[in-house]
């Protein structure tokens, strides 16, 4: 996504400098304010401690990928942005060039959840660097996620397509061309740092991102357009694309949960262990072991968008 510079401006003196001098932006969760509401919200729903993304708390321990999203790092990638990398300027090169960047952000997403995964498979809390990995990998999946609604038509679709988008983005579901026919993906192409991107014969692109992004209501034309269809009275195209984002985080979340134990989870999410009440056990009388320690409650893992702070 492309990002809105103001908070930036605001708490980051030297995150200023650092635009100043490249031109283009800091890392993901923190570049735009709509990934950031969509993470913490769901983050904060799912159980994740606020120190895992919260302002501050730094470092690679951070949900956030750990690259500035300039053109020259290697965050400019166009599976990571879910975009063409590619000029369409009829119907068929779009559909096929669409189709195949979503495949490989959809497949970019699924591989951050095996690397998440692994990075916690047996891990304890005194294994900082494994859990900071899983974090890091965590935050590039969700940027994917959440742009592949704001650089797609996916407000566009009918419901049985943007039910399909949902699980093959999040990895849960082999992405199927037949069950997207009428995807487009927004070109990257000239697109991040403006205009319009033609090909040699100076035919426009169909799908441009500065046309068609809905990551921010400031600079993107169809953004502000009215949402086809619409979940509430006066939802606008980000508003809606926003709404899917968030439930496609919640399901990704879901997702890793179901992949590993307990006790991961919690140390992945920074829940502290439970106290075991040993001195109270030691004065009882002899009685029943006491229950094996769970893992903390996931809210908001099956919440809706009601549930969501501010929104
Ligand atoms: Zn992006």
């Amino acid at each position: 996504m492309r990002f809105d510079r103001r908070p930036i401006l605001i708490a980051f003196p030297l995150a200023l400098l650092l635009l100043e001098s490249t031109g283009l932006g800091f890392s993901s969760f923190l570049q735009n304010h709509v990934h950031s509401r969509i993470t913490v919200a769901a983050l904060s729903a799912t159980g994740f401690a606020p120190s895992t993304y919260s302002q501050g708390s730094g470092g690679a321990r951070w949900i956030d990928v750990d690259q500035p999203d300039d053109m020259s790092s290697g965050f400019t990638v166009p599976r990571y942005h879910c975009t063409r990398d590619s000029v369409s300027t009829d119907r068929a090169s779009l559909a096929s060039a669409s189709f195949a960047a979503f495949e490989a952000t959809a497949a970019e997403v699924r591989a951050r959840r095996a690397a998440i995964v692994g990075a916690l498979h047996g891990v304890t809390a005194a294994q900082t660097d494994r859990i900071g990995i899983a974090r890091a990998h965590l935050g590039y999946a969700l940027h994917a996620i959440q742009d592949a609604y704001a650089h797609s038509n996916w407000v566009d679709l009918d419901a049985a397509s943007r039910s399909a988008f949902e699980s093959m983005i999040i990895g849960n579901v082999k992405p199927d061309r037949r069950r997207l026919a009428r995807l487009s993906v927004c070109s990257w192409v000239g697109g991040l740092l403006g205009g319009s991107p033609t090909d040699g014969a100076g035919r426009a692109d169909l799908y441009p991102h500065d046309a068609f992004c809905k990551d921010d209501d400031g600079g993107y034309p169809e953004a502000v357009k009215p949402a086809p269809h619409p979940a509430r009275s006066g939802e606008t195209k980000r508003m809606a694309a926003e709404a899917g984002a968030y439930v496609a985080t919640i399901a990704y979340l879901a997702s890793i949960e179901k992949r590993v134990t307990a006790r991961e989870w919690d140390l992945f999410r920074g829940v502290p262990a439970p106290v075991t009440p040993t001195a109270a056990r030691s004065v009882a009388a002899p009685g029943p072991e006491p229950a094996k320690a769970k893992s903390s409650p996931t809210p908001g893992i099956t919440g809706t968008l009601d549930a969501r702070a501010g929104n």
